[in-house]
């Protein structure tokens, strides 16, 4: 597992192992590896021939992870992120999924935190400890958040926990002070882009999608369809081009959108882009227009996810966009 994992959250696995804490709460912005880095940890826990720097994974206990089948390993998660990384719902949801009795569920529900304290209370299968991992942990409400605190509290026996999570904010304090807690490390650019590279992507269409990510190197992956593009989207924006959004999502639009807007106020006030280089920008525009834009595209976010019609949704926010880009 180790030998593959990303040259920033090997790093961090083994500062995390140096410190034996049997909680973590790991924090930080998504894209950085937080899963990864949780899932490194508790593979390490479990591993029948551990080491400083993580997991043997040659082991039967890394094989049965590999597999998504570890008998001592519990993956809390929201049923639409077990489906969407691959892992095994229980049998009683499966059921109800297939049989279209109800939809897969993006918070983590409460049967499921039923399951994880019974497991916390079983004995080992494998003899090495056994481990919860909990992603994305603000996807608890109160009740299953309050399920996982007792047994954090008086934690059974030999079982280790780690929570990842995008917002440490939306955690239960009580649930916060319970673990130790470590910030998610930003891999430098050269070290992203070694990372990007190795995952098969030409160095030119990197450097972009890094940027375009805001220089986090997972969501970075994300944005490889659109890397020729993403250059000329402000000017084009700017030129009122509602078909270079064609293919996209309005959220996907409006996050460009965003960044866009976010550029164009950081140059306005001095500061660098972060997500465009400055010469594909069009020329500073009024303050007041740049901020109105902001405003009226946070509004829109609330929308985004059940537009009434994505295309009319798009045309409205690149009119928006044009208008506000008007020199
Ligand atoms: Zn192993």
């Amino acid at each position: 597992m180790t030998a593959t994992a990303a040259p920033w959250i090997t790093s961090q696995t083994q500062q995390l192992l140096a410190q034996r804490g049997h909680a973590w709460l790991l924090a930080g912005p998504s894209g950085l590896g937080q899963f990864e880095l949780a899932m490194a940890l508790a593979s390490a826990w479990l591993c029948e021939h551990p080491s400083a720097h993580g997991a043997c994974g040659q082991c039967g206990s890394c094989h049965a992870i590999a597999v998504h089948a570890h008998a001592d390993l519990c993956v809390l998660m929201p049923e639409t992120t077990l489906l969407a990384l691959g892992w095994p719902l229980s049998e009683k949801a499966n059921d109800e999924i297939e049989s279209k009795k109800r939809k897969p569920s993006k918070e983590i529900r409460v049967e499921a935190m039923r399951d994880t304290v019974e497991f916390a209370q079983r004995t080992s299968a494998r003899g090495h400890g056994k481990a919860v991992l909990v992603f994305p942990a603000e996807r608890m409400n109160v009740y299953t958040a309050n399920a996982l605190l007792k047994t954090l509290e008086e934690p059974p026996g030999d079982v280790k926990f780690v929570l990842a999570t995008d917002a440490a904010h939306q955690l239960l304090p009580t649930i916060r002070s319970r673990c130790l807690g470590h910030t998610l490390l930003w891999p430098d650019a050269p070290t992203a882009l070694a990372w990007l590279q190795g995952q098969g992507v030409p160095a030119a269409p990197a450097r972009v999608m890094l940027r375009a990510a805001g220089g986090r190197p997972q969501d970075a992956l994300q944005f490889a369809p659109i890397a020729d593009l993403w250059p000329r989207l402000p000017r084009a924006v700017q030129g009122g081009d509602v078909a270079v959004f064609k293919d996209w999502t309005p959220a996907q639009t409006l996050d460009a959108l965003h960044k866009m807007c976010h550029d164009l106020l950081a140059v306005r006030s001095g500061a660098s882009p972060r997500f465009f280089e400055a010469e594909d920008l069009p020329k500073a525009q009024s303050w007041r227009k740049l901020t109105d834009w902001s405003q009226a595209l946070s509004q829109a976010m609330r929308t985004v996810e059940h537009p009434f019609n994505a295309g009319l949704m798009q045309e409205a926010l690149v009119s928006q966009a044009q208008l506000a880009l008007k020199p």
